[in-house]
């Protein structure tokens, strides 16, 4: 008898192991396959981890596996070993990672090939006329047989009755296809040509292509509109003369809609793209394509890295220093670290890329990393066409608040707007916030409209005029009365996406304004339609939040304004000036990268702060350099690692509680593995948020030292959060993207 030892697809640590069944007599399985499996009462979905002839338990008792969802493999061996070393590495269950690595709808048997029914004739051209003339009195037939030589149909577009007599006569025979359900940003069939590659680029190139017969990491540090995609372009091609396969990352594809109609538009079909837009069909469709080698290159946002693809030659990570490249669910992977592991199993070329690259990475590719850790530092320090940077101005709003103007607009933003539409061209307009005003107060005594699930102000959107509260996405109407004091003096205050939206069309009637954040976005493909429209010219000032600030390519707009661009400096986060550098840096970016030259105007309350200055400036290295020190001054990562367990409750006491008796048993845990001195912090105190979404939050807040064995101190604070008590849920997150 042979058994398969499988995993059930249940996320829960009490049945995270192996479980064994005995495989009837004629089917045929091997590991990595999808089965059914009886399991207590139900039937369940499994992942096959192994077959065997050994069996401990009684025979008798060893239930079969019912049946396999597809005849081979969906796991493909070097992803079994991986979803092994994420269970290991991310501490989470072996199914939440196997999980990834299968479009979802597939566990369940919830999507399958579409195939459709096509009327095909049989007759030769010649053999036609012949028939019409035996049957001049079927008009119905005749007229399918003429429709049927222009090519075959689908049979819900013909006749029924006639088309069954022309079957049963031998003319028409009914075939099955199998339709590909295409994504909409491959339906395009634009081909372009290649276009001339600058100096740096060309060397580029010619590293990193060399590195394809030896494998290598690169961080590919390229300004903005120097031409990174091209380069990525050119080695993925050369990867595929090798026989090989690619992978191209990007942060969020329908952001990034550009990326993959570039990379359509050189590799055609054997490109598939992989995200969460997809509908159903297509995500299985265009996995489909990848595991039967159809598509050779995939791009994707984040969960792309686990394409089923065979002999990986590169896998490209764009726009690398995003956070959306680490997961905030369980597992809590970093695509990242992922496609550094992936590459290294495939000996293949590992590209990060950006303009403004993490200080994590850019550290990495600095003298004095240990060889298991470094990174290749390429760059390009110009654009392409030699185009100039474009001119970046400072403007300090205290002076403007002085001169009398309150409008959020300064004299220069504004006089440059109406510039650049005068000139025909288009502008954006960038705000990292969406809504229209960012809180509601009250003029009398101070009292600030607060979410009652949350401790976070209200924000006030004139569409429904509404609060809302973008943590939880509670709704109220907004007070007339101040609900403290009574008074009516009732005021809207720091401005927002509509607020900014609502202010060009109120100086500039003229203008053509759309506006992208997560409120217009809503609905599929609302992100392409709202950039199709600005590429046409229908719309001329884009406004917009984050949203706006990536990897965008539009030849015509010549100006970019940075609204506020302290907004994201003073957040209560370590990485807070990276982020406003990182920003400020992408969004200026978008401004003159066709022939006529940009400008960029930066709104701020405190130009001489580094992180600004520095981005005005589009100098990274001067940026990295001050940022480094300061992270190693205050000992914050890359030089430590930052790790928490928060507690939620519904009782403040409860959370508190968990809180401090987690605090006592990692210090004991400490204590006992001789390393206090290494957790620079080990404390339990409120969490940034003390109150969400109706829970109140403490944590237990850890910083390392990076000798201290972070890997088994995570471990042991991870079955600290397993542990928390009835009442409270405990979550470890380790270097978390948001510290709230
Ligand atoms: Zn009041
Ligand atoms: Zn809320």
């Amino acid at each position: 008898m042979r058994y398969a030892e499988v995993i059930v697809d249940l996320s829960a640590e009490a049945v995270d192991r192996r479980f064994t069944y005995a495989i009837p007599e004629g089917m045929d399985l091997s590991p990595g396959m999808l089965v059914t499996v009886p399991f207590g009462p139900r039937t369940l979905d499994g992942f096959v981890i192994r077959l065997t002839d050994q069996c401990g338990l009684d025979p008798a008792k060893i239930k079969p596996v019912l049946r396999a969802a597809r005849q081979e493999p969906v796991i493909l061996p070097d992803l079994m070993a991986l979803a092994d070393w994420m269970h290991r590495r991310y501490l989470c269950n072996l199914v939440d990672a196997l999980r990834l690595m299968i479009p979802a709808e597939m566990r369940g048997g919830r999507v399958r090939e579409k195939t459709l029914r096509y009327a095909h004739l049989k007759l030769s051209p010649e053999e036609i006329p012949g028939f019409i003339e035996k049957n001049t009195r079927a008009k119905k037939q005749i007229e399918i047989v003429r429709r049927l030589t222009e090519g075959d149909i689908e049979t819900p577009r013909l006749d029924a009755g006639p088309l069954k007599a022309l079957v049963d006569k031998g003319i028409v025979e009914i075939v099955a296809h199998e339709a590909r359900r295409t994504p909409l940003a491959l339906a395009d069939d634009a081909r372009t040509a290649d276009p001339v590659l600058m100096p740096g680029q060309a060397r580029a190139v010619e590293r990193l292509t060399a590195a394809l017969s030896t494998g290598g990491r690169f961080l590919l540090h390229g300004v903005t509109g120097s031409g990174k995609t091209e380069v990525y372009i050119r080695l993925i091609r050369e990867a595929l003369r090798q026989g090989k396969t690619a992978v191209v990352l990007v942060p969020e594809i329908a952001l990034t809609p550009q990326m993959v109609s570039w990379l359509h538009a050189r590799f055609g079909a054997d490109a598939a793209v992989l995200h969460s837009a997809l509908s159903a069909g297509e995500r299985f469709d265009e996995w489909r394509r990848i595991r039967s080698g159809a598509a050779r290159v995939v791009i994707g946002a984040r969960s792309a890295i686990f394409a089923p693809l065979r002999n990986i030659g590169c896998i490209i990570v764009d726009e690398e220093h995003e956070s959306s490249y680490q997961s905030d669910r369980r597992p809590r992977y970093d695509a990242r670290q992922i496609a550094w592991r992936r590459a290294a199993d495939h000996n293949a070329v590992l590209v990060l890329g950006s303009a403004t690259p993490s200080i994590d990475t850019y550290m990495r590719a600095m003298p004095g990393v240990r060889p298991e850790n470094k990174l290749e530092l390429i760059e390009l320090r110009q654009r392409v066409k030699n185009r100039p940077l474009p001119e970046v101005e400072l403007v300090d709003m205290r002076g403007e608040f002085e001169r009398g103007n309150s409008s959020i607009f300064s004299g220069r933003l504004a006089q440059s707007l109406r510039e650049c539409l005068d000139g025909g061209h288009q502008a954006m307009l960038f705000i990292n916030r969406r809504g229209h005003s960012s809180f509601v107060s009250c003029r009398k005594c101070g009292y600030v409209v607060k979410c009652d699930q949350c401790d976070v102000s209200m924000t006030y959107h004139r569409a429904g005029e509404a609060l809302r509260c973008h943590y939880c996405g509670r709704t109220m109407p907004p007070p007339k009365t101040c609900p403290s004091c009574g008074s009516v003096y009732i005021k809207y205050f720091g401005a927002g996406t509509q607020k900014v939206q609502e202010e060009v069309a109120r100086l500039f009637p003229d203008a053509r304004v759309a506006r992208m954040d997560i409120d217009t976005t809503q609905g599929k493909d609302a992100h392409q339609r709202i950039l199709d429209a600005f590429r046409r010219g229908d719309t001329n000032v884009l406004v917009g939040t984050q949203m706006i600030a990536k990897g965008l390519d539009f030849p015509n707009v010549t100006l970019v304004g940075v609204v506020a661009a302290d907004m994201t400096l003073n957040l209560p986060d370590y990485r807070s000036v990276e982020r406003t550098f990182q920003l400020i840096t992408q969004v200026a970016g978008r401004a003159g990268r066709a022939d006529v030259p940009g400008r960029v105007v930066v709104q701020t309350y405190d130009p001489e702060h580094y992180g600004i200055a520095c981005a005005a400036a589009q100098d990274y290295r001067a940026f990295y350099t001050r940022e480094a020190a300061s992270r190693r001054l205050a000992l914050y990562p890359p030089y430590t690692v930052l790790a928490r367990v928060v507690f939620a409750s519904r009782e403040a006491q409860t959370a508190r509680k968990a809180a401090r008796e987690a605090e006592d048993a990692l210090r004991r845990y400490l204590v006992e593995t001789g390393q206090e001195a290494e957790a620079l912090q080990c404390r339990a105190c409120e969490a940034p948020i003390a109150f969400l979404r109706g829970e109140h939050r403490w944590q237990l807040f850890v910083k390392l030292y990076f000798k201290a064995d972070v890997e088994a101190v995570t471990r042991r604070m991870e079955q600290i959060a397993e542990a928390a008590p009835e009442g409270t849920r405990g979550e470890l997150e380790v270097n978390p993207v948001n510290m709230i």
